[in-house]
């Protein structure tokens, strides 16, 4: 059925379970993308394209982050339509990414052990340590020459600490390093571009121990029962604004009607 789990496809089931079905295993096209999506999408295609000219040595100019910015959002365009929050205009989005960059180029930058670096490890139970036949995948963002993992966010509001302590990505980054090097990472960074009127970046520091990989496995064990036993329950929240799913989930499909059928009496 499944041979593999990113922290990302964890994370998805936890929210929504009927979402995570949709997304991955019947594989429906998504008719929109979000604008955050699109955004987190460039800003990390830039990012990473930074850090590579960085470690072959070449340097970078503040113009040609900005096109590289440009080129992933308008690619993005090609392939799906852009979804924009109430408001929210698409000059001002690319007014901000380049605003961020700019920032994010003036900053101290320490050395890098590359980027965008994928990994597959196995997942194994939390209990008795034995393999559960599938692999957990993903990529760091980017790792220090000092072993910190760095994990680029971004975000409306600025993530808090205790946020940052408790997301489960950041425990099975933890527990991948620790298979792929043979060693714990030396720390985590988060480095989060907040989307705010005046946009800022801030970095938080955290850490994960032995305890927090085994709480990583539990999850990832339970997610994949309830995946392997076909429970894939609807889960309503904010979230389902941004759905991709959302015309045809039977918890929002109905309201849909509902809503249009209220406005039609209204108009008569
Ligand atoms: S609309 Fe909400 S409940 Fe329905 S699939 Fe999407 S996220 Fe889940």
């Amino acid at each position: 059925m499944i041979d593999h789990l990113s922290a990302s496809q964890i994370n998805l089931y936890l929210q929504c379970g009927l979402k995570y079905k949709y997304q991955y295993l019947d594989q429906l096209p998504k008719p929109f993308r979000s604008s955050a999506l699109v955004f987190g999408s460039a800003l990390h295609s830039t990012l990473e394209w930074f850090h590579q000219q960085r470690m072959s040595g070449s340097t970078v100019t503040l113009e040609k982050l900005y096109q590289i910015f440009d080129a992933d959002w308008y690619s993005q365009r090609i392939d799906a339509e852009i979804h924009f929050k109430e408001g929210e205009k698409e000059m001002n989005l690319l007014n901000m990414g380049r605003e961020m960059l700019t920032i994010y180029l003036q900053q101290e930058h320490h050395k890098v052990k590359g980027c965008e670096i994928p990994f597959t490890v196995p997942l194994v139970s939390s209990t008795t340590g034995d393999e559960l036949g599938i692999a957990l995948l993903g990529f760091f963002d980017l790792i220090e020459e000092d072993g910190t993992i760095v994990e680029f966010k971004t975000s409306a509001i600025a993530l808090s600490a205790s946020d940052i302590d408790s997301r489960l990505q950041l425990s099975a980054y933890s527990y991948a390093y620790q298979l792929l090097y043979r060693k714990p990472s030396k720390g985590i960074r988060v480095v989060d571009f907040v989307k705010a009127k005046k946009p800022k970046i801030v970095a938080i520091e955290t850490e994960r121990t032995k305890s927090d990989h085994l709480g990583f496995l539990h999850t990832a064990q339970e997610v994949l029962h309830g995946i392997k036993s076909n429970v894939f329950v609807p889960r309503q929240g904010f979230w389902c604004k941004e759905c991709e799913y959302s015309d045809i989930c039977p918890m929002t499909k109905g309201k849909k009607a509902m809503m249009t059928a209220e406005s039609l009496s209204v108009a008569v």
